[in-house]
């Protein structure tokens, strides 16, 4: 039993509990040792071996018995009972965003509704809006959760192909016979979610290649074995495609899988025009002879284009490009912005992100925790901002090269509103504005609250502007010209979100805000040590984004960051 085992048994029992109406605490205590679990550095296994369970915080009597059966016996009665109380397929219900275990246990018990199917039958004979608790507009909420399941159905979140790509390429290049290896795709291009991981190798022995890849650790299950394509399926569930093809065509394959189709089609289109043709195995004359390319470069040059970076290739205007444009990159970036700590809800201190941060090379770490009506992750009061600001003060007297920033990522009340008065506000350097509740507005709506608290003197960055959830939930729908507008005229920043759940701003609008002159910022959001290399994600996006270093508040050196900041000041 892994530790992903057990946090999902865990996680089932919380979600069964609150179908059988149990006790909010219990359900609780459940929850989070999933997260607990999940999230633990060592293997449960020798934690349960040791004797150590109930050393882990917050792991009670009932919950070590349990983590014990399960990793001793790889069963849990408990468990079993629970699920013989409901159909298997009830699991299908809890896909659905908008939809607890509350109303799903009302529409079993009322209604007989134990498949998504069933629920889909029962929305179309309009019998949801009838049930007590329910009404018209909770049945148009059910639908929208329908429609939004089936449309992310079989993606997945970035950072799952990478754990395939961090996986299979040190394991394939332990094979001789693999003379380059890259991945392509949508994680190539740095897409918000994907839908396969895809990988492009070049070799003149592809048999002994593929043997390789199948016998990879993590793969679950093998659904195609040849010479020049095979595909498995991944633990988490993700397809992986990998070609194998000769080094003289590796170029044009890992231009072609890289994608977008749509780039390609215009690739073709540009090849055609010049009497050559381009496809997967190489760039032709009409003699149908090869043109020698040794890489992407080289193929871009042919086709009378400068080199265009994988993210930007979805046909949304590269083929303008005169040059190559130079790209925002990881050793830009001089500081974090936006990240939490154990005065909220942030699994790691204030000292132990300092170290973190100094050691990954940053010059400074902005603290954002969040604000005091965020009651339920830990906001911070007057007297934790007294004492989390002397506590940076100390701290910077210490450093030399270092610079901790003092911040808060303040909520974004219904109206607009930030959630302190201005002589609390104007105690921090550097303030990151959120919408973190009633995210159920109109675009109008939604769109005046945001401007309200860009126009608010105390706001410098909007985080994550739209709420949304990649895959769970989506977010404001946003003006976005509007709202562009509205950061240009009182100079603030717009968040790029790096968790990546979040993602947002999406990168779809990157370019139009910096068309605008928009500056941008992106957060790590770190809510633990090992989220501050978030930043990768963000980094991608901002690429995706079209944005270069000096449209990115992180890149500019701290006093800039700081007078830039004081400026705006009331
Ligand atoms: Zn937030
Ligand atoms: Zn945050």
């Amino acid at each position: 039993m892994s530790n992903k085992d057990v946090a999902a048994a865990l996680e089932e029992i919380a979600q069964l509990m609150e179908l059988s109406g149990e006790n909010p605490f219990k359900i609780r205590s459940y929850v989070n040792g999933a997260r607990l679990v999940e999230q633990l550095d060592e293997d449960i296994q020798g934690v349960v071996m040791e004797g150590r369970l109930r050393e882990l915080p917050g792991i009670g009597e009932a919950l070590a018995d349990k983590i014990q059966t399960l990793v001793e016996t790889g069963a849990l009665p408990f468990l079993e009972e629970l699920r013989a109380q409901f159909p298997d397929t009830i699991q299908e219900l809890f896909q659905i965003p908008n939809l607890g275990p509350k109303r799903i246990k009302t529409l079993y018990k009322e209604l007989g509704v134990d498949t998504l199917a069933a629920l889909e039958e029962a929305l179309n004979a309009g019998r949801i809006a009838d049930l007590k608790g329910f009404g018209p507009k909770m049945q148009a909420k059910i639908q929208e959760g329908i429609e939004f399941a089936h449309a992310h159905a079989g993606q997945y979140l970035l950072i799952e192909a990478e754990k395939v790509v961090e996986t299979l390429i040190p394991w394939l290049r332990k094979e001789p016979a693999v003379l380059h290896i890259a991945p392509a795709g949508s994680y190539r291009r740095s897409k918000e979610v994907v839908k396969d991981v895809d990988l492009v190798v070049a070799s003149a022995k592809p048999k002994l290649v593929m043997q390789r890849f199948i016998e990879a650790p993590g793969v679950q299950r093998v659904t195609n074995h040849g010479d020049t394509k095979s595909s498995v399926v991944w633990e988490s569930g993700i397809h992986v495609d990998l070609r194998v093809v000769s080094e003289e065509a590796y170029p044009y394959a890992l231009l072609h899988f890289t994608g977008s189709k749509e780039h390609n089609v215009v690739l073709r289109r540009r090849a055609k025009d010049r009497d050559l043709k381009l496809n997967e195995y190489g760039l032709f004359t009409d003699e149908d002879k090869l043109a020698p390319c040794d890489d992407e470069v080289d193929i871009y040059k042919k086709l009378g284009l400068p080199y265009i970076p994988p993210e930007l290739r979805e046909d949304m205007g590269e083929f303008e490009l005169e040059e190559s444009p130079e790209l925002l990159e990881m050793i830009d970036i001089r500081g974090v912005i936006h990240s939490h700590t154990t005065y909220s809800d942030g699994k790691d201190s204030l000292a132990e992100m300092v170290t973190g941060a100094q050691g990954r090379g940053y010059e400074y770490l902005h603290i954002s925790d969040h604000s005091q009506s965020a009651a339920y992750a830990g906001g911070l009061r007057e007297a934790d901002i007294e004492r989390q600001h002397r506590e940076i003060d100390a701290i910077n007297k210490k450093l030399k090269e270092f610079r901790v920033i003092k911040g808060i990522e303040s909520d974004i009340r219904t109206d607009g509103s930030l959630d302190y008065e201005d002589d609390i506000l104007g105690s921090f350097e550097l303030i990151v504005a959120s919408v973190h509740s009633q995210l159920d507005m109109t675009e109008k709506e939604a769109t005046q609250r945001l401007i309200t608290a860009v126009e608010n003197p105390y706001t410098h960055i909007l985080g994550h502007p739209t709420g949304r959830l990649l895959l769970m939930r989506r977010g404001f729908p946003i003006q976005y010209d509007k709202l562009f507008d509205a950061c240009v005229a009182n100079q603030v920043a717009i968040e790029i979100n790096a968790n990546c759940r979040r993602l947002d701003i999406d990168w779809r609008y990157i370019r139009r805000g910096r068309d605008k002159g928009v500056l941008f910022s992106i957060g790590p959001d770190a809510h633990r040590l090992d989220a501050l290399d978030n930043m990768r994600f963000g980094i991608g996006i901002a690429r995706k984004g079209w944005l270069e270093a000096e449209h990115v508040l992180n890149t500019w050196k701290v006093e800039d960051l700081l007078a830039w900041a004081r400026k705006k000041k009331p």
